[in-house]
């Protein structure tokens, strides 16, 4: 295999991920709407197109990078980030902010370690784009989750985002190995077994223990399920559905999106993941449904 090729493949793989992550996005964020809330118990589809959020947007720059660099330029993200900052796409308060100082010349590196009277964010926004990353290092699960750490500190440098980016990275690794998808403990395993202590790593030893569980009701009772917006309370639960639904993007969307919170991001880690494999993509139809991905991608259309 040429070096063309190779970087080729770890392209599509991807994008796989992104347009699993942008559907999970885009339609979780419909159930915001207080009309659709019947849907969700029916698993029934509102109608569409389905916006995507801030979620997908920056998952965009992620892989943008990845394609120009092939591997995490800091510098060249958070340029990214700032450049396509739409405000209109759900960001938090602390970024829109940021972004907007970015773009207009600040230092990313002093803007971010500000943030919260200098501890960093540790919100869910740097987990909540990296699944991409993840399946574009399938071969090499500790390189995603290194880079993922990287990724995070231009938006997140609390000890806990950063966790929680790289624990999502080495999912969506993980999940993308060619000889088909880990079981439910491999995954999580394979996850606990690359990140540090911290309580994203806690709650996915609890989220380990829990897999047996058959309500994710009780599961994101004690994980938590996004509402608090941050890593620990996003990404153990989010890992947990998806490790339980590999190679079925339907349920696994469900199953997250009926658990409530954080519903867009939740689901667009879960949606970034159990696409990473290839054999979780989206149904065609809810793909055709969800906002294409922003023009300066460079995609070609569907
Ligand atoms: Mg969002």
């Amino acid at each position: 295999m040429t070096a063309d090729s190779a970087s080729e493949r770890r392209f599509e793989r991807a994008l796989a991920s992104l347009r699993g992550l942008s559907v999970g996005d885009a339609l979780g964020s419909q159930f915001f709407v207080p009309a659709n809330y019947p849907l969700l118990k029916q698993r029934a589809l509102p109608p569409g197109p389905w916006q995507w959020t801030d979620d997908t947007e920056m998952a965009c720059s992620v892989l943008a990078v990845l394609a120009a660099h092939h591997r995490v330029d800091q510098d060249a993200l958070a340029r990214s980030f700032a450049e396509h900052h739409d405000f209109d796409r759900g960001y938090g308060p602390a970024v829109n902010r940021m972004l907007r100082l970015v773009r207009e010349g600040g230092d990313w590196r002093e803007l971010s370690s500000a943030l919260f009277n200098g501890q960093g964010s540790w919100g869910n926004g740097s987990a909540m784009r990296i699944a991409p990353l993840g399946a574009w290092y399938a071969d090499d699960p500790e390189q995603a989750t290194h880079q993922a750490e990287i990724s995070s500190y231009p938006t997140h440098q609390h000890r806990e985002a950063v966790v929680g980016a790289m624990a999502v990275a080495a999912a969506a690794s993980l999940a993308a190995v060619p000889d088909g998808p880990p079981s439910p403990e491999e995954l999580l395993d394979g996850v606990i077994a690359l990140v540090p202590r911290s309580a994203v790593g806690a709650g996915l030893r609890r989220a380990r223990d829990m897999l047996d569980y058959q309500d994710a009701g009780t599961v994101a009772a004690v994980l938590g399920n996004g509402r608090r917006t941050s890593a620990h309370d996003t990404v153990p639960f989010a890992l947990w559905s998806a490790a339980r639904s590999l190679g079925d993007y339907e349920e696994a969307f469900w199953v997250t999106a009926q658990a409530g919170g954080d519903v867009d991001t939740t689901c667009a880690i879960v949606g970034g993941i159990v696409a990473s494999g290839g054999g979780g993509a989206p149904p065609p139809a809810w793909l055709t449904q969800t906002e294409e991905p922003p023009a300066w991608l460079g995609l070609p259309s569907r």
